[in-house]
């Protein structure tokens, strides 16, 4: 960390110093020109950086909505009705045509998708031991 700040720090005067020498020939004091350019070089990085940062965030909110994208689609094995009856997962849209090609045959398929509807049904919670008693007690009175 340190020396990383160290070696920082040398580039900038370094890049500094060469920027400001030619300056000295036109009779502008040295570190006056030295001050000038890594202010500008500080400038410089932190626009650069602001700059960064935004393209990153947009690039990372990008990846996010194309993976929620790809989270919503739904997906089933299917077998081509060719002969050989290649297994191959397809991703499922409701409103949208589903078709593929097989690996097998390579011809294109379509996928036809097929709802049934069933009425909800509750399943009976009873204890198993006081329906047996009732039935006792049934074939006792009769
Ligand atoms: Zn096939």
């Amino acid at each position: 960390m340190a020396f990383k700040l160290l070696t920082s720090a040398g580039l900038t005067i370094l890049v500094g110093t060469i920027l400001a020498w030619p300056f000295t020939f036109l009779g502008i004091n040295f570190l006056s020109a030295l001050g000038f350019f890594v202010a500008l070089q500080f400038i410089g990085f932190y626009f650069y950086r602001d700059l960064t940062e935004k393209r990153l965030a947009v690039e990372a909110e990008r990846l996010t909505i194309a993976r929620e994208a790809e989270l919503s689609k739904q997906g089933a094995v299917v077998a081509c009705p060719c002969d050989r009856a290649v297994q191959t997962f397809v991703p499922i849209i409701l409103n949208e045509k589903n078709d593929y090609l097989c690996p097998g045959c390579k011809k294109q398929v379509n996928i036809h998708v097929n709802l049934k509807t069933a009425i909800a049904t509750i399943p009976v919670v009873a204890d198993a031991q006081q329906v047996l008693q009732q039935q006792l007690v049934s074939e006792v009175e009769k």
